[in-house]
């Protein structure tokens, strides 16, 4: 069983969740964004970001939830120097807080079975600053803090623990990081937008935390390394004990951390300084009228307006850049099956084996077009293209200058052609002979003419030619 706390940065906005300093505080020099407000100084007081609100009402929407129509805020009192005012803001299900939305559910497909993960529940909160331990985590003889961060609004995301494996928590966070691309609250490729907590358990025994998993791409790891160090456990006739474990990313394993305080130790009460939050049915609903596409109605219309297969719909819209890149170019090669073969083969390929995003990849989609062109026209052969795409991801050159720079245009001459199967010929004399009878060798021989061509030769002209000359000339 494995239950995810996600946190997600509202980096959308423009300000942070209660003052007027940058949401963007990526690349600024240490402590630059910082105001009296997120630093907590003595008579300062927050504001609460409406815009803030409409963000995470959009995700409580897009996610099923049961919207709160009046909700508040909480203390969450510690100590510790990521929060210079001794206590967070955010929200609480219990002692009188009421969070922004409860009871949603995430839906997607994965081994062609239907899920649906439900959301506990979605909470409003603002972001610590950031400690750098310059030597790591407990060795480090001093730690430097930035307060950019403190106060940039977060989301924190509460499933049940439905999720049932890491593949299955791979397919939820990719779902959900589309959604939240496509609502644009989130862009979920800057570093640290999202993080989690994950709490796994095998077998009924009990339940780990495992805390600080500072990107979503650790998120599969760190769960698959504890499902897999919880099952040594069990098999070893051992149990697992209930404790907080920390990721450590480096060493790409957990490891055990101090018991971190207990609920009752966080003294949570109401935030006195920020009134409750009610909404109407009126600014509801404009929220709700203001919501874009969101990916299962984006894979519902691919399949109604472009005839694909609802699998391969589905593909493309769990990551947002490739729905995007697959409709881009569409519009500059119209056909629709063609384009999103080619985006789940080779696209797909490239960006797994560079380990990149969309946005990256060399081959623009005027690029792919430009290859699929050449195709249709029999410029160049389908394999070629497929060659040209790989050449194009490498340098970033346009398809034209490559196909010229390889000298890969198809070689459709019959003279050229027939010359080189005359060679093939002289060098196969068995082949020759059982091709009279034995269509297999008549492939080889064609075969052995596209080897010579580099793949250049046109299949059909080639075919033509071996035949002919087996015919007698
Ligand atoms: P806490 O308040 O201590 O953080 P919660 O009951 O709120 O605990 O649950 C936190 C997370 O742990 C949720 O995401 C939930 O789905 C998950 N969880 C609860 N029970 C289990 C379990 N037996 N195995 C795995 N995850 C669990
Ligand atoms: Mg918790
Ligand atoms: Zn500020």
């Amino acid at each position: 069983m494995i239950g995810l706390e996600v946190h997600v940065q509202l980096n959308r906005l423009k300000t942070k969740l209660f003052c007027g300093c940058r949401a963007e505080y990526q690349g600024l020099p240490p402590n630059t964004n910082v105001c009296p407000v997120c630093l907590g100084l003595p008579g300062s007081l927050p504001v609460l970001n409406k815009s803030a609100v409409s963000h995470a009402i959009m995700v409580a929407k897009a996610l099923n939830c049961t919207i709160s129509k009046s909700f508040n805020f909480v203390r969450k009192n510690y100590f510790y120097p990521d929060m210079t005012k001794n206590f967070q803001i955010s929200q609480y299900e219990k002692a009188g807080g009421v969070p922004v939305a409860h009871s949603g559910w995430l839906g997607f497909t994965n081994n062609s079975s239907e899920r649906r993960i439900r959301i506990r529940r979605i909470q409003i909160e603002e972001d610590p600053g950031r400690l750098e331990h310059p030597e790591g985590i407990g060795s480090s003889k001093y730690v430097l803090v930035d307060y950019n961060r403190a106060g940039v609004g977060l989301l924190e995301i509460v499933t049940e623990p439905d999720l049932a494996s890491p593949d299955e928590a791979r397919v939820f966070i990719q779902k959900l990081r589309s959604v939240l691309e496509h609502l644009g609250v989130c862009d979920t490729s800057r570093e640290g937008a999202i993080r989690a907590d994950a709490n796994v358990s095998v077998d009924g025994g009990n339940r780990v935390e495992v805390k600080n998993i500072s990107s979503y791409k650790e998120i599969v790891k760190a769960i698959e390394f504890e499902v897999l160090r919880q099952t040594k456990i069990v098999e070893a006739g051992g149990s697992v004990s209930r404790e907080t474990r920390h990721w450590v990313e480096a060493k790409g394993m957990t490891i055990s951390s101090r018991q971190k305080e207990e609920e009752q130790d966080y003294r949570y009460f109401p935030e006195p300084d920020i009134p409750v939050v009610s909404l109407d049915e009126d600014t509801l609903q404009r929220i709700f009228d203001s919501m874009p596409e969101l990916p299962d109605a984006r894979a519902k219309r691919f399949v109604e307006q472009y005839g694909l297969k609802s699998y391969d719909a589905n593909v493309l819209v769990l990551d947002k850049g490739l729905a995007d890149y697959f409709e881009e170019t569409v519009k500059l090669y119209a056909n629709p099956k063609i384009v999103a073969n080619w985006i789940q083969s080779e696209v797909l390929r490239q960006l797994n084996e560079k380990k990149i995003e969309i946005n990256q990849l060399a081959v623009t989609p005027r690029y792919l077009a430009e290859i699929l062109y050449m195709i249709e026209t029999g410029e160049i052969s389908g394999k070629i293209g497929k060659r040209i795409l790989v050449e194009v991801a490498n340098t970033g050159l346009p398809p034209r200058v490559v196909v010229e720079k390889l000298g890969l245009t198809r070689i459709a001459d019959v003279e050229f052609i027939k010359r080189v199967a005359e060679e093939v010929f002289r060098e196969n004399p068995e082949a020759v002979e059982d091709a009279k009878r034995d269509q297999e060798a008549v492939n080889y021989l064609i075969g052995q003419i596209m080897r010579k061509t580099r793949g250049r030769a046109d299949p059909e002209v080639a075919n033509k030619v071996v035949r002919q000359l087996l015919n007698g000339g």
